[in-house]
Parts: structure tokens; sequence; C-alpha cells
């Protein structure tokens, strides 16, 4: 077959929306990646030949189960529960599972897409997947959550393993959630073995899985500040969500002296022109770690801060900004109102924050735009690296880790470099990079395989 005879960019699109109707945060991850893939494998005649972005844009399998529970009042409640197992070229399948009532195939197909080239990006041997279900933690207790989490491990263990398939955190699932399905799926399989990621220390948890997400996220922004001569010392930046991606990057934000403006949840955003500083964020850690509460209560709590219910935070001028909370929560208007404002940087620390428009209006504006798939990379790093341990019985040291995160998170920044420099200017298109990168060492341990 010839290049020629290949399908072009839009019947490729037209036929991923056909065999996915409806599932439009699915077809609009795999858009944004076949934009830069179609350009870069023109004349790259096997990856067409073997089909490969074709292959990677189905999963290689999507479970979909019941999962029943009682709560408190012995109510039989029933929610659906997915586990979507995109690729496992280069390694298990590997990403998080996520609680909340959005969840739907589509969301937990685009997650699972997207996550196969994050984890090709970081470097470790991690192939993607991702799960959920539409249950909504919030506002139920710790036992309703328990039972829930037991009820779904009892099937989801038949699916996963240490060398199948390693779930973790995400949206609704922390320590507490992690701890309950981990201690279902050693009861039922009686093997202590490194099947989740983001575990308690008692029980095989690396140091700073927790913070690593954030972190990470403002390391890579940190990096593409210093190509050009620049930090992020003395800007002020918005942070949207107010979770664990959120808290750690505005944490990570204040140590590197920059100023946290704002931040979010579904009910609103808080503005303090004050500057959220690590004392604040110590109280916004306690609100939503242990009281569970909204982020309005800020604005009764710190004087100064306002609450704007119902609003997201990117009408706030800033020098940078950080969507934290979700997917498609900053669109094309937002964007511009951004540029407009004179933000000169973005680091995507939630998976799809800004939509398809948003990303193109970034682009043009040639503004430092760093893509989830490498700007959130860090807490599934440090996640491999909790595979390692627990492989190996051992625990890294603090230290160590933070170094692996600095250095992943580089080398993550030098390869999106590599990928999405050669403009004719200065400019790196970092999406084009990432994208890039990623595939590419996907697709040639997929060429190695033949056609499986
Ligand atoms: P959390 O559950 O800890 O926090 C999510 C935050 O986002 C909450 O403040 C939540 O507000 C807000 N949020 C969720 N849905 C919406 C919505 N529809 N509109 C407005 N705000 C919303 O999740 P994480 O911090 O772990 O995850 C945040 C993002 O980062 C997700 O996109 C996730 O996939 C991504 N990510 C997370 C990683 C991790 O290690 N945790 C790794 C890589 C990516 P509320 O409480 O009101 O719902």
């Amino acid at each position: 077959m010839s290049v020629s005879d290949h399908v072009d960019f839009n019947q490729f699109i037209e036929g991923v929306k056909k065999r996915n109707p409806g599932q439009l945060e699915f077809v609009q991850a795999v858009q944004e990646v076949a934009e830069d893939i179609f350009d870069y494998i023109q004349d790259k005649v096997e990856y067409h030949e073997y089909q490969i972005l074709r292959r990677i844009a189905e999963p290689d399998r999507v479970v979909s189960f019941r999962v029943c529970w009682e709560d408190d009042n012995e109510n039989i409640r029933v929610q659906r529960g997915w586990r979507v197992q995109n690729n496992n070229a280069i390694g298990p399948y590997k990403g998080g599972i996520r609680f909340h009532p959005s969840v739907t195939e589509s969301v937990l197909k685009f997650l699972a897409f997207e996550q196969t080239f994050k984890n090709s990006l970081t470097g470790l041997p991690m192939g993607g997947g991702k799960g959920g279900s539409n249950f909504n933690p919030k506002g139920k207790t710790d036992h309703e959550v328990m039972r829930f989490c037991q009820s779904f491990m009892t099937e989801l263990y038949r699916h996963v393993g240490a060398d199948v398939d390693v779930p973790a955190g995400d949206i609704g699932v922390g320590a507490r959630e992690i701890g309950y399905m981990f201690g279902q799926y050693k009861r039922i399989t009686n093997q202590f073995t490194g099947v989740l990621t983001g575990k308690g220390l008692e029980y095989g948890g690396s140091l700073i899985r927790t913070e690593a997400t954030g972190y990470g996220t403002v390391y890579f922004l940190q990096n593409m500040l210093e190509r050009i001569g620049d930090s992020v010392d003395g800007k002020a930046c918005i942070v949207s969500g107010s979770g664990n991606v959120a808290i750690y990057a505005a944490e990570k934000i204040n140590q590197l002296g920059g100023k946290v403006l704002t931040l979010s949840d579904s009910g609103g955003f808080i503005h303090d022109p004050d500057g959220i500083d690590l004392e604040k964020l110590a109280w916004v850690k306690e609100l939503k770690d242990v009281r569970r509460g909204r982020i309005e209560e800020y604005a009764k709590e710190f004087t100064g801060a306002m609450f704007h219910t119902g609003q997201r935070p990117w009408a706030v001028p800033c020098d940078l900004a950080l969507p934290c909370a979700t997917q498609n929560e900053l669109n094309g208007d937002e964007a511009r109102m951004l540029v407009k404002n004179g933000c000169s940087g973005v680091a995507e620390g939630a998976n799809m924050p800004t939509d398809l428009e948003g990303v193109h209006v970034f682009k043009d504006a040639k503004i430092r735009f760093a893509p989830s798939k490498a700007a959130n990379a860090g807490g599934v790093a440090i996640s491999g690296l909790e595979m390692s341990q627990n492989s190996a019985r051992v625990s890294w040291k603090e230290h160590e880790l933070q170094d692996h995160l600095v250095e992943i998170m580089r080398g993550i920044h030098d390869r999106c470099v590599e990928f999405g420099g050669n403009l004719g200017d200065e400019h790196i298109d970092y999406v084009r990079g990432a994208n890039i990168a990623g595939f590419v060492k996907v697709a040639d341990a997929m060429l190695a395989y033949g056609v499986v």
C-alpha cells in the first residue's frame, strides 16, 4: 500500500465518529491527537500499512459491569462500573479510577486513550487504561463508600493484576477509596501484590504520590519558562479545582515564589487578591480531605476573598493559568479572554480541560501551552515507581523520589521540545510534541508485534 492510498484525516475522523456514536469526549481526544499524527506520519508507510493510529483508537477491551450496594437506609442502589483497557503495547494497562456522576463510557475511553500517550511519555513501561463508575461519593458516609468500593472491586478484581492492569485514583477516588478497594482485592484473591497505586504508606504506597501530579504540572511549567529565561517566581497564577491536583499545584507555585489567586469546585470559584499562601492552603486541605466541605467556605474564613457562584476563574487577569478540575472546563471564549488579559502560559493539571477550540486559540496566539498528557504525567510516573518499589519490596526515600519526579518531568519537556520544535521560530508546539513523542514509542512496539 502506498501513502497515497491511505484515508485522509477527515475520513479517519468520520470513521471514529461512526464507530463511536454519541461518544463526544472520546472523538474529541482522538481528533486532537490525530491532527498532529496524520501530519507526522505522512511519509511513514509502515505506520499506515499496519493501521497503527486506527488500532490505538480502538480499545483492546471495554469491560462494563453492574455494581450493587446497600446505603445506610438499607436501600439497594445500582451503579454502572467500567474498566477500559486501551493499549498494553509497552507495559501493563495503567490509569486511574474515577467516581463521579458524569462518568460515561465515552469519558473513560477518552481518558484511557490519552493515558496511553501520557504513560509512554514518562519513559516507564506502562500501557494505558482507565476505569470508574457513575457513583457519587459526595454526601455518602464512610460506610456507604466502603460498601460501594467493595462491590466495585468484587467484579473488577477479575480484570486487573500487578502485571495485567494497575488502577490508581482520579476524581472522587483518593486514599480512602484506594484503601477499601485494595482491602477487598486482598481479601478475594488472598494476594498482597501491587495491584493498585496511590496506596497508604503503611501498605505499599509510595512517598510523594499524593503530591506528584500537581507538583509535576508546575515543574513542567517551570521547564517551559526556564527555556526562555523566565520562571514562576513573582507570577500571578489562577488555578481551578480544589482537589488533589489543584492543591499540590498551588503548593508548588507558592514554593517557587508565585502567587495563587483562585481555586474552584463545581459550585464556583474563590478569588483571593492577597494570594492563597501555604497557610491558607493547609486550611483548604483540611476543608476538602477531612471535612469534605465546599470551596465557598473559604470566602467566609479569609477576609478580602470573594466567592463567585457558578462561575469559572478564567476572567481573572493573570500571568499563568492552571486548569486542574476536569475535562472541557476552559472553552474558546475563555481562552481568548486569558490571552487578552496577558496570560502567557497555561499548564493543564486536569485531563483535557481545554476544549478543541481553546487549544487552537492558545496555539494560534503562540502562548506556552502544556497539554495534560505531558503536564500532568507526574502522578502516573510516581505510580510507575510505586509499582517498581512493590515488585522489589523496597521503599525509596523521599528525596530520591523527588529527584526522579523532577528528572522525569524534564525528560517529558525535552521530548516535547524535540518533536514540537522546528516551526521556524523559537516557539514550541507542545501539543504536537507530546502527541508525537507519546505516539512513536507505542507505535514502534506495535510494529514489532505484527498484527495482533
Ligand atoms: P479530585 O476529586 O481530588 O478533585 C477534583 C476537583 O475538580 C474538585 O475540586 C471538583 O469539585 C472539581 N470538579 C470535578 N468535576 C467538576 C465539574 N464538572 N465542574 C467544576 N469542577 C469540577 O480529583 P483530582 O484532583 O485527582 O483530579 C482532577 C483532574 O486531574 C482530573 O481531570 C483528573 O483526571 C486529572 N488527573 C488526576 C491525577 C491524580 O493523580 N489525581 C493524575 C492525572 C490527572 P467538586 O468537589 O465540586 O466536584
